[in-house]
């Protein structure tokens, strides 16, 4: 396993978990440059006995000998990454959120040589977070409705989170209605269509999603509580040991759920 962005936080938490796990090997830690030089050549936290991380032009003299590569690095960090990816061949799980255009275009370009896993939140809890949501939002009757609450630390730049709007997207692909954001002054009645989320940001805090669905007898409330980082670590570890025996194509979460079900059943009916 080759670890990319191994100086970022969770670079760093997840070249640890892959140097901890006795199938795997942490064959490389590549960040860019600059993010090296900052550091004195060595990660803090990086795990005992690693050396300094090599940059990102040190990938082209690795040895085709890699798997995968787990990448957590910036939004236009990925356009720079595929093509040292293509002539490594090696699979691609990607974390990296608020990619650009070209970073978009350049997992899609790589996903038609080698296999890719994108996803922006790996937890497995909000997964099925999601996969609950979608189901509610077929089966629920009209009249049920959804308002999201999501919790972060206050140093979180934006709002509200992409989970929470990706949940309310969900929803609104199955059943139209429009998402606002809070509530304020004279706002009138609640209108059917309304899907609301609220942002509340307190000093500390991992990440907390509340869906609340709620009909005219009854409601239901969904939460999931990541604690720490480690949940999208253990998550991106589940996404790589499946990912490395798929073909060549781009895959989500979504994707290793159905193939894990499928297994499943396969299994039970014998
Ligand atoms: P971070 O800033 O601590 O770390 C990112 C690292 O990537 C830095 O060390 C940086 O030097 C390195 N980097 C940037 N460009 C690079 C390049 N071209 N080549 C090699 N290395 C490069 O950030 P973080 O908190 O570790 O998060 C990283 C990304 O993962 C962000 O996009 C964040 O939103 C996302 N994230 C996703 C999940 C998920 O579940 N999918 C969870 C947490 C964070």
């Amino acid at each position: 396993v080759a670890v990319i962005g191994a100086a970022g936080r969770m670079g760093r938490l997840l070249s640890a978990a892959v140097a901890d796990a006795e199938d795997l090997v942490l064959a490389a830690r590549i960040d860019r440059l600059a993010a090296v030089e900052e550091e004195g050549g060595k990660p803090a936290g990086a795990p005992a006995g690693g050396g300094p991380v090599p940059a990102l032009a040190s990938m082209e003299s690795l040895d085709a000998g890699i798997d995968v590569a787990v990448e957590f690095t910036h939004g236009e960090a990925p356009e720079r990454i595929s093509p040292v990816i293509r002539r490594l061949r090696c699979a691609w799980v990607s974390g990296t959120t608020a990619l650009t255009e070209g970073s978009s275009r350049a997992l899609r370009a790589a996903a038609e040589e080698v296999p890719v896993l994108w996803a922006p939140n790996m937890s497995l809890g909000i997964h099925l977070l999601n996969r609950f949501c979608r189901t509610a939002a077929r089966l629920l009757p009209a009249g049920w409705e959804m308002e999201i609450v999501e919790a972060h630390h206050g140093g979180k730049i934006d709002a509200p989170s992409g989970t929470a709007l990706a949940l309310a997207r969900g929803w609104v692909e199955a059943r139209g209605g429009e998402i606002i954001h809070g509530r304020s002054g004279k706002t009138g009645p609640r209108s059917e269509k309304e899907v609301g989320i609220h942002a509340v940001r307190l000093p500390e805090g991992a990440g907390e999603h509340r869906v609340f669905l709620g009909g005219a007898h009854e409601s239901l409330e969904l939460t999931h509580r990541a604690l720490d980082r480690g949940a999208f670590v253990s998550g991106t570890l589940t996404a790589l040991r499946w990912l490395v025996a798929q073909r060549a194509g781009l895959y989500t979460l979504e994707d290793w759920a159905a193939d894990r079900l499928r297994s499943l059943e396969d299994r039970a009916a014998g």
